[in-house]
């Protein structure tokens, strides 16, 4: 899997601060469907790891200015 330059930030499902990323194609695309939008550029992604075992991550969505777009929030699911 490529490496993305991460940026810390605050996660609300997290309640702390964690490295988020931004979007890969393929979860734009599933985004953008899911949300009906043509552009989801401003989505940032909690990399934060919950289970070390599965290396199962958050996920939760947050953009750059808003650690709460969306109620109840959207955690992206793996794009495979
Ligand atoms: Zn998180």
């Amino acid at each position: 899997m490529a490496t993305h330059r991460t940026t810390m930030e605050f996660c609300w499902t997290c309640d702390s601060e964690q490295p988020h990323r931004r979007l890969g194609e393929a979860e734009e695309d599933a985004l953008k469907e899911r949300l009906g939008r043509v552009s989801v550029s401003e989505f940032r992604l909690c990399v934060n790891v919950l289970d070390p075992d599965t290396g199962k991550q958050c996920r939760n969505l947050r953009t750059g200015w808003d650690k709460k777009p969306f109620t109840p929030p959207i955690k992206l699911p793996v794009i495979e």
